[in-house]
């Protein structure tokens, strides 16, 4: 099974008892940036955070403005980071999406914060500012400067170049390691559809939605079925005058109508376009539209990384790398923080950084390189023998707490709290059965209450981080 590998059998003991402080570079201020930094220093390495943004928070940071290619294929379009409309709320409950022990609490009194469970984007970045200056970690990062080259250097280290706002001066540095937590919902992924290059109405991809207001009136045929799918479709389907949602997940004569509504329906995946404007469905059916809208998710993008071939991109699969984390050949200097999806992604950032900082300090070992890609090559070929395709080889929902649990143990630290695990995938199943409601009508009081008991360990130097 794909659990190949995540066992402990592997692992070596800890190689030292000498603590090494290495000087590391983290390439990017997001969630997974910022909990790589505060983890590294905690272990004792010199930590440099570069961010090519205006402020840390990554994908959290909305922008109201779009890149001048809607579908976002350009490759000198001008470039927007995050994917945030402007009505997104969560889709996990905080207390299952903040980090493990910092607690993702409600703050009171504050006007400004949201204090409900599924809260908007800007209660999240708040969270992120809030970790950011509990843990020192605004201190140590380079607003405004983009690494734009990581390249090996001598005595196995990096060169990091790098280049402030405006095109200003580039700065070669000489890091020990690179820890890349640069995000991955940039880069627009798209179907091909057949016909699509003679189609002449609008497209645009999710990563450059905002409002529902460019689609009032129009007849918009939405493809995707992920969470952002289900909210964009719904907003849109309130001043549209048809939203015809395709999803190549459902069976090929799917027609429905959705329940309360009269203007949105539910079809299987596209079959082709033509040139006089329609859209055919798999069961033969059409429709005459003016926009698609690419809601079908995003690529690894890494095009400042230079490993001499290395570590590759193929086919949305970032490899070879050991537990979605260490390229063998060039570990420990060089990881990655936050490439698998269909998990809770904060506390898993928290582990992956708690391993990373770890083996950088010697105190825990990693298998000899051989090892490692042996354990790599058994993992893709258990995804080959189960039918998994490429591009989903990041996706983790199968082994996720298993994952998480793994990198726990090897930290020596705690895993995910049951309750944790049981609000997570009640929210994930309550998503598709009541899209409208799921974040407002919840039945997981007694978890909620597990979670607060839980929350009351967690201290952050010395003062209780809880909101009782
Ligand atoms: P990012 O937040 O993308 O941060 C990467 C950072 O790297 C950015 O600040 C970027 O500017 C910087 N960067 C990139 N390249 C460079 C470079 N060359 N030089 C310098 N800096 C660079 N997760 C949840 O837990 N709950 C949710 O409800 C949820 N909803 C989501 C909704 C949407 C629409 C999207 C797109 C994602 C959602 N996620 C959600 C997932 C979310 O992406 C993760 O939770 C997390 O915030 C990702 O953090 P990150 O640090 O990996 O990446």
């Amino acid at each position: 099974m794909i659990m190949s590998g995540y066992s402990n059998s592997f692992f070596h003991k800890p190689q030292s008892h000498h603590l090494a402080s290495r000087h590391v570079a983290v390439i990017g201020a997001g969630a997974a940036g910022l909990v790589a930094a505060r983890e590294l220093r905690r272990e004792g390495h010199k930590v440099i955070v570069f961010e090519r943004g205006d402020q840390l928070g990554g994908t959290w940071v909305y922008n109201p403005n779009v890149e001048s290619d809607p579908i976002g294929v350009h490759p000198n379009r001008t470039l927007v980071h995050s994917s945030m409309y402007e009505s997104l709320r969560t889709n996990l409950p905080r207390e299952a999406m903040g980090f493990r022990d910092y607690p993702f609490v409600a703050k009171k009194g504050d006007e400004e914060r949201d204090p409900r469970r599924f809260p908007v984007h800007r209660e999240v970045l708040m969270y992120l500012k809030d970790f950011a200056g509990e843990f020192g970690i605004s201190e140590i990062v380079r607003l405004e400067t983009e690494v734009v080259l990581v390249d090996a250097a001598a005595g196995g280290k990096w060169k990091v170049k790098s280049r402030s706002k405006g095109g200003g001066d580039v700065e070669d540095e000489i890091y020990d390691a690179v820890v890349v937590c640069s995000g991955h919902h940039t880069e627009p992924r798209l179907p091909q559809i057949q016909g699509i290059n003679t189609w002449k109405g609008k497209q645009i991809h999710s990563h450059n939605y905002r409002t529902p207001a460019p689609f009032q009136n129009q007849v918009v045929v939405l493809i995707g079925s992920a969470t952002s799918a289900i909210d964009i479709s719904r907003e849109i389907a309130r001043i549209a005058k048809e939203v015809h949602i395709a999803s190549r997940s459902l069976p090929d004569e799917t027609n429905e109508k959705q329940p309360g509504y009269d203007n949105l329906w539910l079809h299987s995946m596209i079959k082709g376009v033509h040139e006089d404007g329609s859209l055919v469905f798999r069961d033969g059916s059409f429709v005459v539209a003016d926009i698609i809208l690419y809601c079908t998710g995003y690529k690894y993008h890494f095009p400042f990384l230079k490993t001499n071939d290395i570590v590759t991109v193929d086919d949305n699969c970032v490899g070879p790398l050991y537990k979605h984390i260490f390229p063998p050949a060039l570990a420990p200097s060089l990881s990655f923080v936050g490439l698998p999806w269909m998990i809770a992604p904060f506390p898993m950032f928290e582990f992956q950084s708690k391993w990373i900082a770890g083996i950088l300090s010697n105190r825990i070992a990693l298998p000899s390189q051989e090892e490692m890609m042996e354990d790599v090559k058994a993992f893709h070929s258990s995804l080959e023998t189960l039918g998994i395709r490429k591009h989903y080889t990041h996706n983790v929902f199968g082994y996720k707490f298993g994952y998480d649990e793994w990198l726990a143990a090897q930290c020596g630290c705690p895993g995910f709290e049951e309750w944790r695990k049981q609000m997570y995938i009640a929210a994930l199943e309550n998503l598709p059965k009541q899209p409208e409601t799921y974040r407002d009508e919840l039945e997981d009081h007694h978890l909620v209450l597990q979670a607060h008991q839980d929350f009351t360990n967690y201290t952050v130097n010395g003062v209780g981080v809880v909101d009782k």
